[in-house]
């Protein structure tokens, strides 16, 4: 049987480690928060008093945590103590670099590594229908599939070191600036007479077609299952945006890339969140686009 060890049982984190007990591995784990901590004892996850308690005897690692400072602190803490030959697998989203020095730690204590950041939110956590972006050598990745694969529908390896992370940010600064692209279209149509269901059904059967037009449509009607349709409840919540966006401008301004428009939807985002909009779904930028607009 393996032994997982799975630190950090936070929104995302306490429903995968309890998709891993349903899959039948025994699982210990830790978090700093007592209530999560009980939380996940109740689906059959045996808490540990320490994370290195958690560690000791496990075959596979893994962390869910809010940034790479967290990861970087726990993997250092943890991997001397954990067994020779264990597999530790980061499914946090979290800088490239940190990632990157996370592996080169692992590797100095004989452990196979891969960085896993998922997509599909706390509903594809509860549900095991996550996607995980994964990075790290080809071994390292087959033995972390099987795990990955109880958590999650699409597991796709992506490359090296930091690969998966480097999916990620790439993969939702298309979505924050698309997000904002289609928000400014629904606003200017507004002001120049068209209905939403008139935009919808030419630009989601035209060339301005989008998942963030065709899913997740920010203006309330045309996709009825949208945030839009809900008070603009999340969903995938702005600070998680523009903290994703952050981090893709971190990685645009080490690796030398331009990004003006997600230098933009940063800023934009930014704004949104100090407007007090932090818990929002990203969608509702729409209606900080509206406001900007001439009354
Ligand atoms: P969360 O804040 O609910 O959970 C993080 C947990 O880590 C907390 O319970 C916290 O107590 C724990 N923690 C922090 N430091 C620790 C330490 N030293 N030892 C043990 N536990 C520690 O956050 P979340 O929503 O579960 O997100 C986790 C990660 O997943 C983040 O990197 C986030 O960006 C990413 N993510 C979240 C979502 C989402 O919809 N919530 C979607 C995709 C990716």
């Amino acid at each position: 049987m393996t032994n997982i060890a799975f630190i950090g049982l936070g929104n995302m984190g306490g429903p995968m480690a309890a998709n891993l007990v349903k899959a039948g591995f025994k699982v210990n784990g830790f978090d700093l928060v007592a209530a999560s901590c009980d939380a996940a004892k109740a689906d059959g996850v045996e808490i540990a008093q320490t994370a290195i308690d958690a560690v000791k005897g496990s075959d596979v690692i893994v962390t869910m945590l809010p940034a790479g400072k967290h990861v970087l602190a726990v993997w250092n803490e943890i991997l001397p103590h954990a067994d020779k030959g264990v597999l530790i697998i980061d499914c946090s989203t979290i800088d490239v670099d940190s990632s990157v020095q996370a592996h080169a730690l692992a590797a100095k204590h004989g452990a196979a590594s891969v960085d896993a950041p998922v997509s599909g939110g706390t509903g594809g956590a509860k549900a095991a229908t996550l996607t995980f972006m994964a990075g790290g050598s080809d071994a390292a990745f087959a033995a972390a599939k099987p795990v990955l694969e109880k958590m999650g529908k699409k597991i796709v390896h992506c490359g090296g070191a930091g690969a998966g992370q480097a999916a990620k940010i790439c993969n939702n600064m298309i979505l924050g600036i698309s997000m904002i692209a289609v928000g400014e279209a629904f606003t200017l149509a507004e002001k120049l007479g068209l209905s939403h269901q008139a935009l919808f059904d030419v630009a989601s059967t035209s060339s301005g077609q989008c998942w963030s037009l065709t899913t997740y449509c920010p203006v309330p009607g045309p996709v009825p299952t949208s945030p839009a349709n809900n008070g603009y409840k999340p969903g995938f919540a702005s600070a998680l945006m523009l903290k994703d966006l952050k981090l893709s401008q971190e990685a645009a301004k080490t690796s030398g890339a331009a990004t003006p428009l997600g230098a933009h939807a940063a800023e934009l985002y930014t704004a949104f969140e100090q407007a007090g909009h932090g818990g929002t779904d990203f969608s509702g930028i729409i209606n900080y686009l509206r406001e900007q607009g001439r009354k």
